[in-house]
């Protein structure tokens, strides 16, 4: 075959450049774009020509050159973040963004965020007000705490505590309390950038009272307790609760701090869960400072939420790390509806999605599944369907043993690989995570959106997902 005509057979860049498709391409994108993926094509083209010894395949090649330049640039184009599905079954799953925020709660806040706000501005005195103060008195009422604030994250909420209730002294904390919770977050490791210094006391699975008050000196500024959220020892174990820190934490003047992590609020025991203990209980208990995640349990937006004695959190607003540590507007405006959804137990089940996945009876994900089954089944595809009991799990390091009975859509491609398959999974236009087990992708129905049924469906009908060519794959 003659590889130098068909060398020649490719377009010109000028030529490119003069053409309908191009044009609309560089109207639609930008000149410098285009020109780069006509670059990028022609290369790719004719590497293809040279290791090609097919002339029929190569003059394909050829002929779809426009469409791999439009693909291409399009691709340049498009936000490299956007929506996937989660059929993982993982609740909160931190590499997928954990707690998903409600379509309604996003309207309120795109009204917001679009324009301007009241973020730092006291309306009914017109001057400089607080950004705490769309959501501090709502947590005081939910959680019976004097005063609140939030930051950035529950790692900058541990840290802004320590730094301004304990610089340059010494902290007590439980050796069975050391934790890592994932992305390089150690105790011990924070309370060294804070400037405090750890005093571990007990052992790994036993702490007593008597090991807190004998390691009490004129330099402890605090009592810290530290929720083990992602790990439980269990078996010959005892720890000090709050409420018995308390009498020492007064005897020397100093806080009581606890880092809850996931932050409950409501009773999840009444849903069928192993009972976490809730923000409220802490706050009862007798702790002096309070911090946990905002896009845990609670189901809201990613933030550090600090609560407690109004003294200490006073002394925080005015720490110089709260400025390099502050919660934006849209985290503001986010947290505030979120919240006040907890005014009732009943709506903030309903309208919290996190709480609405973790709640959803066994019945009801149940029918979904089916629902689900029926739309791949209908697509007539060329694989096993059906539904399969499965487990989701809350994630995101709360309740790590927790397991809650689910139902998935388990599928068995019959002409590609299950690893092939669920790698065009995720380069579906709207990616689809599943979980894979025993040979079977499964899609666990509890932590789909009912709107993305019929989205799975015809993504892998309409690019052909299952077939052994398929257009995902030959990208
Ligand atoms: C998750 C967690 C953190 C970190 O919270 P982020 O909001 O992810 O920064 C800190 N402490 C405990 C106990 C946690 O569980």
């Amino acid at each position: 075959m003659d590889k130098n005509m068909l060398y020649r057979s490719i377009p010109k860049v000028d030529v490119l450049l003069e053409s309908k498709a191009v044009r609309g391409m560089i109207e639609l994108y930008s000149r410098d774009t285009v020109m780069e993926a006509i670059r990028i094509e022609t290369d790719k083209l004719r590497a293809f020509i040279g290791q090609c010894d097919d002339e029929e395949a190569a003059r394909a090649q050829t002929e779809m050159l426009t469409a791999h330049i439009e693909m291409t640039v399009a691709a340049m184009h498009r936000p490299n973040m956007r929506m996937v599905v989660n059929g993982t079954g993982t609740i909160l799953h931190t590499n997928l963004g954990r707690a998903p925020i409600s379509g309604e709660h996003m309207k309120k806040v795109a009204a917001i965020a679009t324009g301007y706000s009241n973020l730092e501005y006291n309306l009914e005195e017109g001057r400089r007000g607080e950004r705490y103060s769309h959501f501090e008195k709502l947590l005081c009422k939910i959680t019976g705490a004097e005063a609140a604030m939030a930051v950035n994250n529950n790692a900058a909420a541990v840290m802004l505590i320590l730094s301004s209730l304990a610089k340059g002294g010494e902290v007590i904390v439980s050796r069975g309390e050391l934790v890592e919770i994932g992305g390089k977050f150690r105790i011990p490791d924070v309370m060294e950038q804070s400037g405090a210094t750890l005093v571990e006391v007990g052992t790994t699975n036993k702490t007593h009272y008597d090991d807190y008050e004998n390691a009490v000196t004129e330099e402890t500024k605090a009592l810290l307790k530290v929720h083990t959220s992602n790990y439980r020892i269990v078996g010959f174990t005892d720890t000090v609760a709050v409420d018995e820190l308390v009498p020492i934490a007064k005897k020397h003047d100093i806080p009581v701090i606890e880092d809850l992590g996931s932050g409950v609020l409501i009773d999840l025991s009444k849903y069928g869960l192993t009972y976490e203990p809730t923000v409220q209980d802490s706050i009862q208990k007798g702790a002096d400072v309070v911090c946990f995640s905002g896009d845990k349990l609670l189901g809201g937006p990613q933030a550090g939420i600090i609560i407690g004695r109004k003294k200490y959190i006073d002394k925080m607003k005015k720490n110089q790390l709260t400025r390099a540590l502050r919660i934006d507007k849209f985290t503001a405006a986010t947290l505030e509806l979120v919240l006040q959804e907890y005014l009732s137990e009943e709506k903030a089940v309903e309208h919290i999605p996190v709480l609405r996945m973790i709640t959803k009876p066994l019945e009801e994900v149940t029918e979904e599944a089916r629902e689900l089954a029926g739309l791949l089944e209908a697509a007539g595809l060329p694989a096993q369907i059906r539904t399969e009991p499965c487990e989701s799990q809350i994630g995101g390091g709360s309740l790590p043993l927790e397991r809650i009975p689910s139902m998935a859509v388990a599928i068995r491609p019959e002409k590609i690989s299950v690893p092939e398959f669920e790698e065009r999974l995720r380069h579906l236009p709207v990616p689809v995570i599943p979980r894979t087990v025993n040979d079977t992708v499964l899609l666990d129905v509890r932590t789909l959106l009912k709107r993305e049924f019929k989205l799975i469906a015809e993504q892998i009908k309409e690019l052909d997902v299952l077939e052994e060519t398929s257009l995902i794959a030959s990208r």
